[in-house]
């Protein structure tokens, strides 16, 4: 997966289209991201006990990496990114302004 924790990616499809968050999360094994601010759903929690009541908390889920793009720290832009060695290095690069994103 391309995209990592800490990245800020901008969502591109669905009710968040036009959001820009930062990745909290990473799920490279499901090629899903947990995004802040991004795709909040609604859980209904059951009382347990006194110490937690009932009622309706909401929380971000994890959404799939197709739909998010990264955001170019370098020009900030939406970029498709790439690959390049650097040193021997496998590092992140912006295909549109041609920098190192990592
Ligand atoms: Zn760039």
């Amino acid at each position: 997966m391309k995209i990592k924790k800490n990245d800020t990616v901008l969502v591109i499809v669905g009710k968040d289209k036009g959001k820009k968050g930062k990745v909290r999360f990473a799920y490279p094994k499901d090629d899903r991201l947990i995004v802040e601010g991004v795709n909040f759903i609604k859980r209904h929690m059951r009382a347990r006990g006194p110490a937690r009541q009932a009622g309706i908390i909401e929380r971000e889920a994890p959404i799939h990496v197709s739909n998010v793009m990264m955001l170019c720290s370098k020009c900030n832009r939406p970029a498709r990114l790439g690959f390049r060695f650097l040193g021997g290095k496998k590092v992140r690069i912006c295909r549109a302004c041609q920098e190192v994103i990592d």
